[in-house]
Parts: structure tokens; sequence; C-alpha cells
């Protein structure tokens, strides 16, 4: 058994969900007593590839190929299941990002096989893996064990692992530094179908939430998109950044760049403020690494006080306005 992390890159620049699961790699690795392995797909791809190599892994596959400059789901899928035949893994593992979402059914399909997606944690059972997927938006979680040969393919939610767990001892067995190898795909202009075109890009002047000491963010609590200058009274007493749920984002109240959570950002300031916020997982997973949390919601069985380190129960509209005075007295 062995597991292979197939990392994603975009213009030489990594996407940093491919650590979070390079993290859960090693540590799946070492839980099954195996080893992890990483692959980097693009052309000119050494350089990158070489960073991964005081990684702890046992191998580093630089896929090198003109053809694979800009991503295509078909020059993807052609070089992995070829890279699959030599390095044979018995564990797949992909960064859940849209790119992912775009080629790894595809490329699962094409071996006959299904993708566990968007992993949130996972144990091991017998020695085998168990991976724990969400289904109803978050109300009910499932096992999902592999079956059938190798190899099994699996993708990680954003935020379900933490990047820095890569400081972790290397595990018995591992290599070190990992040895970088590259292949050399066979693929020609006529396998690529489709290309895709730029990537959207709403906002030319993105906010990074990850750069922020402190993060208060709202939630549909706030009622109306009147209420959201109370909320930012507060960011400006704290000297804070305003995040926000998905649904204010997706009501046109708050801009994209402000969501925080599995379909946001991910972030980890030392102190984090949720007012109006249930606590979905699919927001949780974007903000449970943040040094200290602070919930503020009616509902004193929200699940958002499950990890918060200070919690208010009671109305913010009473709560907020308190919070502003006091904070304004103590300057
Ligand atoms: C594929 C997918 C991706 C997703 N990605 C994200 C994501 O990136 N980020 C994200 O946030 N969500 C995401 N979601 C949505 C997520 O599942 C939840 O629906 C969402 O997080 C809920 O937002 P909320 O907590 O603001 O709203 P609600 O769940 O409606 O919670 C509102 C909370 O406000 C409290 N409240 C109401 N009135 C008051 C008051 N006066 N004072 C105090 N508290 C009050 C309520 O008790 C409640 O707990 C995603 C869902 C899916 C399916």
């Amino acid at each position: 058994m062995s597991i292979l992390v197939v990392m994603e890159q975009r213009a030489g620049a990594w996407n940093r969900m491919s650590f979070e699961t390079l993290a859960a790699a090693r540590h799946f690795a070492r839980e099954l007593d195996t080893t992890a392995s990483a692959a980097v797909l693009g052309h000119s791809i050494g350089p990158l590839a070489a960073e991964l190599a005081p990684k702890h892994l046992e191998k580093v596959y630089a896929v090198e190929h003109a053809l694979l400059q800009d991503y295509t789901p078909d020059a993807y899928t052609i070089a992995l299941r070829q890279l699959l035949e030599v390095a044979q893994p018995s564990i797949v593992l992909f960064p859940q990002t849209y790119q992912v979402r775009d080629f790894l059914p595809k490329l699962a399909a094409s071996l006959g096989k299904m993708a566990v997606s968007d992993a949130i944690s996972h144990r091991v059972e017998d020695g085998q893996l168990v991976l724990v997927r969400q289904l109803f938006q978050g109300k009910v979680n499932v096992d999902s064990r592999f079956a059938g040969d190798a190899p099994h393919f699996a993708s990680l939610q954003a935020g379900a692992y933490a990047p820095d767990q890569l400081a972790a001892p290397a595990p018995e067995g591992a290599v070190h530094p990992s040895l970088v190898e590259k292949f050399v795909p066979r693929i020609s202009p006529a396998d690529i179908r489709t290309r895709p075109l730029e990537p959207f890009r709403e906002s030319q002047h993105l906010v990074d939430l990850g750069a922020a000491e402190i993060i208060v963010s709202v939630g549909r609590g706030i009622k109306d998109a009147g209420n959201i200058p109370l909320i930012e009274k507060l960011t400006q007493a704290l000297g804070a950044e305003l995040g926000a749920s998905r649904p204010i984002v997706d009501a046109g109240w708050l801009p994209n760049e402000r969501q925080v959570g599995s379909s946001g950002q991910t972030v980890a300031p030392k102190m984090y403020m949720a007012i109006g916020i249930s606590g979905a997982i699919q927001h949780l997973v974007g903000m449970k690494a943040s040094r200290t949390i602070v919930a503020i919601n009616r509902d004193p069985d929200a699940p958002i006080f499950e990890v918060a380190d200070y919690g208010i129960a009671g109305d913010l509209f009473q709560v907020v306005p308190a919070l502003v005075e006091a904070l304004q007295k103590s300057k």
C-alpha cells in the first residue's frame, strides 16, 4: 500500500489546499504504516517539484509536458493514468479544488472507479482507511470505505487538515529528502478536446482575510443588509477585517472575497468572532484553526458554540452595540 498526493499549481504558484492534502497524506501514511509520495503536473515543473523535496516524502514526481502548461481535463487525465501505471499507488489523494472537481470524476470513471469526494476527516479501522463525508448540507456524516482493486481516489475538503502538520517528524522508513523524479507522459495535441477559459475573478482588489489578525464575521442572524453597518462599527472598534458566512454573500450583501468557509477563504486569525452564524461545517472548516473563537448567537444550542472559546448566548442587536460602546470607552 502507498499513498500519492496530486498537488495543484497554476502558472507556477501552488494551490495552498495541496499542502493540506499533503499533510493529510503523511498522517494517513503514518497510521496505515505506509509511505506518501506527491506528483505535480506542468511544463518546466522541475523547480516547483523540487520545493517538495524537504517534505519527507518517498518520492516527488515532476510530471512534465508542454501540453500540461495550462490545465485541460484531457491532458491531466491521460498524464495521471500513465503515472498511476508507473507509481502503482493504493490511494490517490487530491485537494477538493474546482480543477479537481472538473477532472477527478473523469479520471476515476476512465479506470472504472469511483472517487470519494470532499472528505472532512478519517480514521483507520482494521488497517483500512475510513473517510468521513457529509451529506444534506452537513446534517449527516457518512463513512466511506474503499472496495475492490487499487488505485482508490479521494479528495479532501478545504480546511479539513492543517498544512502545518507537515512539521511533524517523518514517518518510520520515509526517505528524506524526497527523491524528485521526472515523468514524461505521452500526450498529443489531438488528445485535447476542450480548453478552459481564464478563471473568472469577481474583484481586482481581493481582501486577504488570511492576513488579518482579527476577523469579525457576520451571518444570517443579521437579518438585513441594512444592519451590516452595526457589525462594521465593531470591526472598526477592534481594528478587524469583516468576514461573512455564505448566505450573506449569496444575497449580495457583501462581496465574495469576504466569505469564510469551504467555498470561501480559509482563515486562522488570532481572534475570530462569529456573529449570528450557526456553525455549519462548511463555515467551520474555514475558521476552526483560529486561535481564539468568540461566538454571539441567540440560540444557546447553535453548533458554533462547540468550537467557540468564548460564547455569548444573546441577541446580537443588543450584544454588539454594548460591545462597541465598551470598546470605545476603553480607548
Ligand atoms: C457545497 C457547499 C459549500 C458551502 N460553503 C460555505 C462557505 O464557504 N461558507 C459558509 O459560511 N457556508 C457555506 N455553505 C453553507 C452552509 O452550509 C450554511 O448554510 C451557512 O454557513 C449558514 O450560514 P449562517 O450561519 O449565516 O446562517 P444560518 O444557518 O441560518 O444561521 C443563522 C444563525 O443566526 C442566529 N441568529 C438569528 N437571529 C439572531 C440574533 N438576533 N442574534 C444572534 N443570533 C441570531 C441563529 O440562531 C442561527 O444560528 C456551503 C454549503 C454547501 C452545500
